[in-house]
């Protein structure tokens, strides 16, 4: 047996006479080859018999390599992770838990997962998801978390339940990325593609993908559905007198004023200049007629920034199951053209 560092044979004697005993004493050995070979050297001396005990610790150091780097890449990704037993109670944090969240890890370690809670979701969300973990199964969603400050963060998150031998659940993996930027951005994408920038109610496109829902739940349920077509009385004098920003002053006020006299079913979009379109649910002829002249006197009787007093007019059609959209259009356009010629201020219906 050749020592690799022969003051090691020194320390192993010494340490053998003086306490007859050695415990887990780690040197390297070389082997035939002259290849150092880490070993763990436990042993007694009895009277004058020395017994002991020599441990290739080759795999075992290999191992801890493999854990040691395992844990420093988990330690230092940017990925939120965290585990908890099976009960949710934090046993391990990363770095980038503590960053995203600003939690320090001994205020989280011991506590369980759901101080992170936003308050967002409801019981019926988390219900799912632990259904899904606690059947051993991977659960994957994007979340709504709070961080200590209370900020709220979106989190597209992955749990993994961990298994021992027996396929027994010990605890769980949670692993995940703070996507809020991403989610922020695609909210306000779409929120640019589906609202009018101007008044803020729906925009053309939006109106159109509703219809369609609207439309085929009214084929469906056999329920009547109604168009009511707004259009400004001689807009362009007020443009021409007053100026194209008082205009578009005149033009929110009047979608403020439809939104208040509407019903929370009714999808209202401003079409495009001064047209607005409302689509009723559930409003047959003699309803959407009511309907419409009620917008027709709330407006009539609200006072517009600069200009004071406008008016409107409307054309209304009635949904017919075989309609296309635009032919549900063109009988409100006409209904309009009908209010238009005879006097304005009215409402048409073809
Ligand atoms: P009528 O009673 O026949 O409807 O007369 P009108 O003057 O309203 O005629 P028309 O509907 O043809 O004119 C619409 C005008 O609306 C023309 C345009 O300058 C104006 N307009 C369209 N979009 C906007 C907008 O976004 N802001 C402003 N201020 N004006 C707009
Ligand atoms: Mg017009
Ligand atoms: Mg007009």
């Amino acid at each position: 047996m050749r020592y690799k560092n022969p003051e090691d044979r020194e320390i192993l004697m010494e340490r053998l006479l003086r306490e007859d005993h050695l415990e887990n004493y780690e040197l390297e050995l070389l082997d035939k080859y002259g290849v150092a070979i880490p070993v763990m050297v436990s042993a007694t001396v009895d009277d004058t018999v020395l017994s002991g005990m020599i441990i290739d610790m080759r795999e075992i150091k290999q191992s801890r390599y493999m854990i040691d780097k395992l844990f420093k890449a988990v330690e230092q990704i940017d990925d939120i992770v965290y585990m908890t037993d099976k009960f949710g109670t934090i046993s391990y944090v990363n770095n980038a838990y503590c960053t995203h969240t600003g939690y320090d890890r001994e205020e989280v370690i011991g506590q369980n997962s759901r101080i992170s809670k936003s308050g967002v979701h409801n019981r019926e969300f988390y219900k799912e998801l632990w259904t899904t973990i606690l059947d051993g199964k991977v659960y994957r969603n994007t979340l709504v978390n709070r961080k200590k400050n209370g900020d709220l963060y979106y989190e597209k998150k992955t749990i993994t339940p961990l298994k021992d031998e027996d396929h027994v659940i010990i605890g769980f993996v949670s692993t995940g990325k703070d996507v809020t930027e991403e989610t922020m951005l695609h909210q306000e994408i779409e929120r640019i593609a589906t609202i009018d920038q101007l008044t803020g109610i729906y925009n053309r496109h939006k109106f159109e993908e509703l219809f369609a829902l609207e439309s085929e739940r009214s084929r469906r349920f056999l329920q009547p559905l109604s168009l009511i077509l707004i259009d400004i009385d001689h807009f362009k004098s007020v443009n021409d007198t007053h100026g194209h920003d008082v205009g578009d002053k005149v033009l929110v006020q009047l979608a403020a004023t439809v939104q208040e006299n509407i019903r929370k079913i009714d999808v209202f979009a401003r079409w495009g200049g001064e047209e607005f379109l409302v689509l009723c649910p559930s409003t047959d002829r003699e309803n959407v007629r009511e309907f419409a002249e009620k917008l027709r006197v709330a407006v009539e009787n609200t006072l517009f920034p600069v200009v004071g007093k406008i008016t409107i007019s409307l054309g209304v059609s009635l949904f017919d199951p075989q309609d296309s959209f635009s032919e549900l259009f063109k009988r409100a356009d006409q209904g309009l053209y009908y209010a238009k010629e005879h006097g304005r201020n009215q409402v048409g219906m073809f």
